[in-house]
């Protein structure tokens, strides 16, 4: 369980020694117990006491890693029933399930290439779950060196031994048969270091598999949550999480695993939204897939964190050094709200994207970090200014107010340009102002 503030307090060496950055041990404690800070801040800490704090901040429910290299995914260590109580940690992942009489190394390739850029995130097939058959050695094979972390979804020990012992140095999921008996799969896990998913009828029968692999040496361990239908199935995602994270059973504190058959929409939303850390996949086409990545992205990104755009100039067609250069914040609702208002003009269009902290317009002045001088340096540092011959920012009506410093801190001949304050005014504002003055 986690420690209190004064439970961490009598741990600590109490000298006040300022070192950490906080005046007292206490304060430091205070932090340290609300997970803000860590311990490495003070070097004076005892063995005994990293042991402890260690033990008390440890997630409760296990991470594992699945795959190597730069595709390897991570799920579990989350610490929250509710995303607003403070934030969801790991993504799940999203596996799509090779169909073994498709085309593999076509198919592989393309989901290889397959990327979608969105709003910061990158959409991608995040693994590949492999169903035991008569080729299914060589098809993991061939999705682990294509860098995909891979599950093997296996139907007999011999199959599951004849696919892990192949790509074992790939770390490779395990995957038994729903119900089967543990043992040759647990072993099997054990020997080659891999992970395993484990299931049960109920969750006390699941809580005991677990322990079961744990005693036989599996170190990492997924769990296959029992449901007949949507409801029961829900019940015990929910139960699952809150027995991990109330520590009432340690054989529950493990990310989860789901089976999504082909058709299953509504089981692979109910897993992305109440807690499943790795769904493997079946489905017919791509169009499975984005709803799925977007509500996905949309659940698992910080509420505290506003979604930001990389800092730089945009596009927006083809720009020539006459066409206009727009300003505006990195928070990704503005970005997409003035971006597609100006590809609807039909005009070529700069749109320099400062760095704001992925605040809006005003609230980013409001802050501090849109004023004059602010814009000024970042329109220099992304070379925004060498871009255009006419030397004409312009800026968001909103922060018309900052239009005098910023043409002070531009100098050399600049000028700046009052726009709209409403994106769909921008249109007319081009039209008649840009236009009809600039051109
Ligand atoms: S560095 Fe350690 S001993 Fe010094 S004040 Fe901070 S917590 Fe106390």
């Amino acid at each position: 369980m986690p420690l209190t503030g004064l439970q961490v307090f009598k741990l600590l060496p109490n000298t006040n020694c300022r070192e950490c950055g906080y005046p007292t041990c206490l304060a430091f404690a205070m932090k340290l117990a609300a997970g803000k800070e860590s311990l490495e801040k003070c070097p004076y800490a005892s063995p005994e006491a990293c042991a402890a704090l260690g033990a008390a901040s440890a997630p409760p429910i296990r991470g594992v890693t699945i795959g190597r290299g730069p595709r390897a995914i991570t799920v579990g260590e989350e610490t929250v029933f509710f995303r607003h109580e403070k934030t969801f940690v790991r993504r799940p992942g999203l596996f799509r399930v090779l169909n073994p009489a498709s085309d593999r190394d076509t198919l592989l390739d393309s989901w290889r290439a397959l990327r979608i850029d969105r709003a910061g995130e990158t959409f991608q097939v995040d693994g590949v779950a492999i169903p035991e058959s008569p080729g299914s050695p060589d098809d993991a094979a061939a999705a682990a060196e294509r860098g995909f972390p891979v599950a093997l979804l296996a139907a007999t020990p011999q199959g599951a031994s004849a696919m892990a012992e192949r790509i074992k140095d790939h770390r490779p999921l395990l995957v038994p048969p729903p119900g089967a008996d543990l043992g040759a799969y647990a072993g099997l896990a054990a020997r080659l270091g891999v992970p395993l998913v484990v299931s049960g009828a109920d969750l006390n029968a699941l809580a005991t598999a677990a322990m079961d692999a744990t005693r036989a040496g599996v170190a990492d361990i997924l769990l296959e949550p029992p449901g007949a239908d949507l409801c029961g199935l829900h019940h015990n995602l929910s139960g699952i999480r809150r027995c991990a994270l109330d520590r009432i059973h340690p054989g529950l504190g493990h990310p989860v695993f789901l089976r999504i058959a082909a058709g299953e929409f509504e089981k692979a939303v109910l897993g992305i939204t109440k807690f499943a850390s790795l769904l493997a996949i079946e489905d017919h086409g791509g169009e499975t897939w984005l709803p799925l990545w977007t509500l996905r992205q949309n659940i698992y990104t910080d509420p505290q964190k506003p979604l930001q755009m990389q800092p730089g100039v945009y596009s927006i067609g083809e720009p020539d050094a006459k066409s206009p250069l727009l300003v505006t914040t990195n928070f990704s609702l503005t970005y997409f709200i003035v971006s597609t208002e100006l590809e609807a003009t039909g005009l070529a269009c700069h749109l320099a994207v400062v760095d704001a902290e992925g605040l809006s317009v005003l609230t980013a002045w409001s802050a501090g970090k849109f004023s004059g001088d602010r814009v000024a340096k970042s329109l220099r540092a992304m070379q925004a200014t060498e871009r255009v011959s006419h030397r004409t920012a312009i800026i968001p009506g909103y922060v018309s107010v900052i239009s005098g410093e910023l043409e002070d801190a531009l100098g050399d001949g600049w000028r700046v340009l009052v726009g709209p304050q409403e994106a769909s005014d921008i249109a007319p504002f081009l039209r008649d102002v840009w236009e009809t003055v600039f051109r």
